[in-house]
């Protein structure tokens, strides 16, 4: 997942205002016009070739404004559901799902449990993935929701509860990966020098092709495990191929026909 055309040097940039969107024009030694908007905070920047005139750009943008506008929607919506506080209540997605925090204060050292109803585990993958990694209190149950249950018997901060929670997500997807990295070795017959987990803001994978090491994002926890499969698939077959170019689309397309779906859902 490289983006290579955007981190070529920038000639000279300037800013317009669209509608009250600010465009961030960067002009370089570069034969096409490109968009892009950060997943971070909705930035957009455009990229274009030196030659080209301000009229075209204008054009251009215009064109894309409904594209910019809902991305920005999109994306703004995203944020939102990430920053929660982390008080009872509050709902985190995890593999896909929503799930409740609930939060318990009698374990001497934190606890994270995971209530599931059985029928709500993705069917497909149901063979490759066992929830029930943990033993909850008897008594937490008889819930009608999915909760993620935090216990503990101190307060904790924000900060505390963010930690003990990616600890948890971090098994998790550990545990994910680890049979998926084995399912894909084995049809692809390949094997990986490691197979890691990163926080990554805004990528989902990276790898390095040459020394056979894969980065996963931390992130993916929060998307259905058919995501997660995606990227752990899409960055082995960087071995093969290091660009995103019709060879490997070929091999996705291969391997993993409905790949487009799982791609739509990480946008
Ligand atoms: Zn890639």
């Amino acid at each position: 997942m490289t983006k290579s055309k955007f981190k070529r040097k920038i000639y000279y940039s300037k800013t317009l205002d669209f509608q009250g969107i600010e465009i961030n024009i960067q002009h370089k030694k570069i034969t096409r016009i490109y968009l892009k908007i950060s997943n971070k905070n909705g930035e957009v920047t455009l990229c274009a070739p030196l030659n080209i005139s301000e009229n075209f750009i204008v054009n251009f943008i215009a064109e894309k404004l409904p594209w910019i506008k809902d991305n920005q929607q999109k994306i703004h919506h995203k944020k939102k559901s990430l920053d929660i506080d982390y008080i009872d209540g509050d709902s985190i997605k995890f593999l896909g799902e929503n799930y409740q925090l609930k939060l318990i204060k009698s374990a001497k050292k934190p606890k994270i449990y995971l209530i599931k109803n059985q029928n709500l585990i993705n069917q497909t993958y149901q063979e490759n993935l066992q929830i029930d990694f943990f033993n909850c209190p008897q008594n937490q149950q008889n819930s009608d929701s999915n909760q993620i249950i935090l216990d503990y018997e101190k307060d904790l901060t924000k900060t505390q509860k963010i930690k003990l929670l990616e600890k948890f997500y971090r098994q998790n997807l550990q545990e994910i990966l680890a049979k998926f990295t084995k399912k894909w070795q084995e049809i692809l017959q390949v094997e990986a020098n490691f197979v890691a987990i990163k926080k990554m803001r805004t990528r989902y994978g990276s790898c390095n092709a040459r020394k056979k090491n894969i980065w996963i994002s931390l992130n993916l926890i929060h998307y259905p495990i058919v995501c997660i499969e995606y990227v752990l698939l899409h960055e082995f077959l960087h071995f093969f191929e290091q660009n995103h170019g019709k060879k490997f689309y070929f091999l996705m397309n291969k391997f993993m026909p409905n790949w487009q779906e799982f791609r739509n859902i990480l946008r």
